[in-house]
């Protein structure tokens, strides 16, 4: 496994992480998401992924089990939670980032894993009703308590970032140090274009989320969706959306490229995203652990693919991007 700097942080995280969305609680039980973040170990995944709001709380009570089941050295890894749709209607325990709601999730979260702190926070979305500064304030009061370590953004707007930098800068605060992006080969535009002097300025770490596009870059939904299939988990249903005939067709030439280097569809998609500029790390969703074993190769394969094969990756996939 090969490591990298969460931007200009010192911190170290795996290139390819775990995340526990719609898999934790929906498809693992306690057992198997041990089993399978002790798979995701021993590759030399260090990062592990969550939300408040994954599971509606549950994500987070079974990683933490796990951990205690695993008792592996709290130095040996690095979790992480986020904070914006809550778990209550409240006018400030819903789809908001105000300093209550923060500290309030802050606290919630840590009992729900049962750890003493988180070492990622992210603000889940942006929220224009609260004053940038109050975010601000509050994330980086919680990174000074010592309940978290480093604190991020995911899908904030690249002026949404710049503000928070700004504010930081001006009250000598905490910034932010990552942001967490949707990225994968469909889905390009804001990564590569809206976020690039983001990256250059700030120099931003970034854990990007859903590389297989919730597994339509597998190949898996090209003759239709599988019985078993995130697609059919209650709940999920509205990921059929995404589902577009442009995408299927641009998996099934993806699918000859991948035939010609000689991996599955998914490795290559994985390994793309490896390849790319600014990725920090990758986070894996798996539900089962074949899954989770084939997508690890993707390290390896990522060290085989030059300038060519990304080439015919990006022209494979081409009519099905939002760089097209
Ligand atoms: P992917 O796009 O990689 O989708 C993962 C899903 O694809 C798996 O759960 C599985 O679903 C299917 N899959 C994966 N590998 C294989 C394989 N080898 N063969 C067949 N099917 C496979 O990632 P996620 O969408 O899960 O995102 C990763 C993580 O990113 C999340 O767990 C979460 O931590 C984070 N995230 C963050 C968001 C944010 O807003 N910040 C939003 C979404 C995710 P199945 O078997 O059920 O078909």
């Amino acid at each position: 496994m090969n490591y990298r700097r969460l931007g200009r942080s010192g911190l170290q995280v795996s290139e390819l992480s775990l995340g526990s969305w719609v898999t934790f609680k929906n498809q693992l039980s306690v057992e198997a998401a041990a089993e399978t973040m002790q798979c995701a170990y021993d590759a030399g995944i260090n990062f592990f992924d969550n939300a408040e709001v994954y599971a509606r709380g549950e994500s987070e009570r079974i990683m933490g089990e796990a951990l205690r089941m695993l008792d592996w050295r709290r130095g040996s890894y690095v979790v992480s939670t986020k904070f914006f749709w809550g778990l209550n209607d409240g006018p400030n325990e819903k789809n908001c980032l105000n300093r209550k709601r923060l500290l309030d999730g802050i606290d919630q979260s840590l009992e729900r894993f049962g750890l003493d702190y988180v070492d990622l926070i992210f603000c889940h979305r942006a929220d224009p009703e609260t004053p940038i500064e109050e975010t601000v304030w509050a994330m980086s009061d919680i990174v000074e308590s010592g309940a978290a370590t480093y604190w991020g953004t995911s899908e904030w707007s690249a002026a949404e970032i710049k503000e928070a930098f700004e504010v930081a800068e001006r009250y000598n605060l905490r910034k932010p140090v990552m942001e967490q992006p949707q990225y994968n080969l469909f889905h390009r535009q804001r990564f590569e274009e809206e976020y690039a002097p983001t990256f250059e300025e700030y120099g931003m770490g970034t854990t990007v989320w859903s590389p297989l596009a919730s597994g339509i870059l597998t190949g898996k939904y090209a003759d239709g969706i599988p019985e078993g299939s995130r697609m059919t988990v209650p709940g999920m249903e509205w990921l059929r959306d995404a589902l577009t005939e442009d995408k299927i067709e641009a998996t099934k030439r993806l699918a000859l490229v991948a035939n010609d280097f000689g991996c599955s569809v998914g490795q290559l998609a994985l390994a793309w995203c490896l390849k790319k500029q600014n990725v920090s790390t990758v986070i894996l969703g798996a539900s089962n652990l074949d899954q989770l074993k084939e997508n690890l190769a993707a390290s390896e394969i990522a060290e085989k693919l030059d300038d060519a094969w990304i080439a015919k990756i990006e022209l494979a996939t081409s009519a099905a991007s939002d760089m097209s």
